[in-house]
């Protein structure tokens, strides 16, 4: 079986790495990005423990290998913009291990490197035509405008993101929800003064930063704040210094170490902020009659409030390869995978609350450390049909 995969980004290497060497498969992967470019390389994720549970099962070399590039994300607090503690969880009351934080780049590092072998980069998805037998044969273009033709494939694997070309040739463009919260990502390179290091969170009205320390002593700032309009673009007023720190601050009591610090930041680094509205897109598991698979984002881009974006695309790329490996198809890792991702992705949804208009970020984020939220995320991070 010839199986081909657009994109190796999470889901596409680490689908490569569990069907690299099994009986009867071969495997080609195709990625836009040229050797040694890093575009990506910029902030930093938290990747949930039930991604690193699912790395320890199916891949333990490349479990080992990402614990080794990042640190642990073992805590999980909220507090609000002046310091009053509303949520405290120790990770390990709720997973098997902890979960990781660390650098795009590095996790990317880590996943492709096993792969490059059966890699071939520099390469974007243009277009799709089939062969004489009727297989799927995928229209590639290089950086010189070069056109490649790798011939026909059983099986082509979207691993190309959010804005999956595959996914637009094989069944159409998905229209995304937009959910009226505007997300900004800052990477502080030196956080040597940062006064916390794991996972926080700190609400002022229902704006909300979150930050953690990274590997090499640097920092990852994001930012949430309500959007007027949701179908509108971010006004550019809200682009300036003086508007993200007040959003942060709070206006009548001083704000905590960490939010302080935080702000300083986002001051000096302006410039630098990454935008991005919180949005997500319906599931699609496999079109054209089984031909074509979606993994990751291709198959269902979600809100980030959990972490569990690239978190959910490993958990696709080790469940897919399993079955695969055992001679299964598109049909059977739907039935292991979608109804597992409608939970993740309603669950994140339901977490956001505390961002939105109409919550009480206060008294719902305290509400999290009830028995039944616990158990949601307990849930989250250690069942994983098919593992
Ligand atoms: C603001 C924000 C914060 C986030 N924070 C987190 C977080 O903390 N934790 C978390 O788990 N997730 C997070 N996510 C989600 C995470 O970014 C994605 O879910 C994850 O990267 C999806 O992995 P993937 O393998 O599906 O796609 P990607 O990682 O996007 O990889 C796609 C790959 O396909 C290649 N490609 C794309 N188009 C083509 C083409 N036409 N031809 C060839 N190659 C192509 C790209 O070069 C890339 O290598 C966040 C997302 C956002 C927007």
């Amino acid at each position: 079986m010839r199986i081909g995969i657009i994109g190796t980004g999470v889901a596409g290497s680490v689908l490569a790495e569990m069907l690299a060497g099994a009986p009867g498969i071969t495997v080609q992967a195709f990625d836009r990005m040229s050797e040694g470019e890093a575009a990506e390389a910029g902030t930093g994720l938290n990747v949930g423990p039930n991604a690193m549970q699912a790395l320890r099962i199916g891949l333990p070399a490349r479990h080992a290998a990402v614990r080794a590039a990042s640190l642990p994300w073992s805590l999980w607090f909220i507090d609000t913009a002046w310091g009053e503690r509303l949520f405290d969880l120790d990770m390990l009351d709720v997973a098997a291990e902890p979960g990781i934080r660390l650098r795009w780049s590095e996790l990317y590092g880590v996943l492709r490197a096993p792969v490059a072998g059966v890699t071939r980069r520099g390469l974007v998805l243009e277009a799709l035509e089939e062969d004489a037998a009727g297989r799927l044969a995928p229209v590639l273009r290089d950086a010189a405008g070069g056109l490649h033709r790798p011939g026909g494939f059983d099986l082509l694997v979207a691993g190309d993101g959010r804005y999956s070309r595959l996914r637009q040739l094989a069944a159409g463009v998905p229209v995304p929800r937009l959910h009226g919260v505007a997300l900004t990502r800052l990477l502080v390179p030196d956080a040597a003064d940062c006064p916390y290091d794991d996972y926080g969170q700190w609400f002022n009205g229902h704006a909300r930063l979150l930050s953690y320390r990274l590997p090499g002593g640097a920092a990852y700032i994001a930012g949430g704040v309500p959007l007027a309009d949701a179908a509108a673009e971010v006004p550019e007023a809200a682009r300036t210094a003086d508007y993200q720190a007040a959003l942060y601050l709070p206006a009548d009591r001083p704000a905590c170490p960490a939010v302080a610090w935080m702000v300083g930041c986002i001051r000096r680094q302006i410039g630098e902020l990454h935008w991005a509205r919180l949005q997500d897109s319906p599931l699609l598991r496999g079109a054209l009659d089984g031909r074509v698979l979606f993994l990751g984002d291709a198959a269902h881009a979600m809100v980030p409030t959990l972490g569990q974006g690239a978190t959910q695309a490993i958990e696709d790329g080790v469940v897919a390869g399993a079955v695969l490996r055992r001679g299964g198809g598109v049909a059977e890792i739907g039935a292991l995978r979608d109804a597992r991702v409608e939970f993740v992705r309603e669950f994140s949804l339901d977490s956001t609350d505390t961002m939105l208009p109409g919550s009480d970020p206060i008294g719902d984020s305290r509400g999290k450390m009830a028995a039944e939220y616990l158990a949601k995320l307990r849930r989250l991070y250690t069942e994983i049909p098919g593992l």
